[in-house]
């Protein structure tokens, strides 16, 4: 199997992308790098399709925790997108719960009318749990496979969600944060994908982060673990697509 590299969370529908987005998928394609971006609001869903088919990449779409106050309206519209578009997806996300965010209550309901649209369709989810790694992971328990989007939880939860089957995603934060490095360290490789979640998190100050950077990630890993930097990659490669349930 030809393995590649992989941004398995990343914005490329964001608006901050305008400018120079073919630039940026170009230079992620001939790196070998496979994107998969997440839509994450109303606008962004529908734009996430748009460059689906017009670049040829992978998408999940969803409805990001940090949106709490918008109107049902809103939420029920991204959810008939998703559920339209279920053929085109790889799953449900970017959704999730946030501790820096208001309204707890309203952002659970929300996550779990997401999640059940989710075992619906039978998809993963793509999850932002910051704060609330262990309630989304209790929340999720046997129903659908989960992806913890740029995991900030500690070393133990990490471990017994990688064990559950579902994935710890480990993005360019890797390159300068030591509880990241930690992450890696002690799990095993086989729990573990990789992103960018490219515009945020750059690992180089002062330059917008970009799909291509996933390669740091796959380096910092190989470095941390004493392994070559093609076996993570094959590695983190196999793990993704087995998530997804199809090949990338
Ligand atoms: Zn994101």
């Amino acid at each position: 199997m030809n393995s590649k590299y992989v941004d398995a969370h990343c914005h490329m529908e964001d608006k901050a992308f305008n400018k120079n987005r073919d630039e940026i998928i170009e230079r992620s394609k001939k790196q070998n790098v496979e994107i998969i971006t997440s839509g994450a609001s109303l606008g962004g869903c529908l734009r996430a399709l748009d460059l689906k088919d017009k670049y040829n990449i992978y998408i999940t779409l969803g409805y990001h925790p940090s949106k709490v106050r918008a109107d049902d309206k809103v939420v029920n519209k991204v959810y008939n997108i998703i559920k339209a578009n279920k053929n085109k997806i790889l799953g449900v996300g970017e959704i999730g719960m946030d501790i820096k965010d208001e309204n707890y209550e309203r952002q659970e309901k929300i996550f779990k009318k997401f999640l059940s649209l989710a075992e619906e369709i039978n998809k993963p989810i793509v999850v932002h749990a910051r704060g609330f790694e262990k309630k989304i992971f209790e929340i999720t328990k046997n129903r659908v496979d989960v992806m913890f989007h740029c995991y900030g939880g500690d070393v133990d939860l990490a471990k017994e969600i990688g064990k559950e089957g579902h994935l710890i995603s480990i993005s360019t934060l890797v390159c300068f944060s030591e509880h990241h490095k930690e992450l890696v360290k002690r799990l095993d490789l086989e729990f573990l994908t990789t992103e960018t979640d490219s515009p945020y998190l750059s690992p180089i100050r002062g330059v917008k982060n970009e799909p291509a950077n996933v390669k740091l990630v796959v380096k910092e890993i190989a470095k941390i673990k004493e392994e070559e930097e093609e076996e993570v990659k094959k590695t983190i490669y196999k793990n993704t697509c087995k998530f997804f349930g199809t090949r990338i």
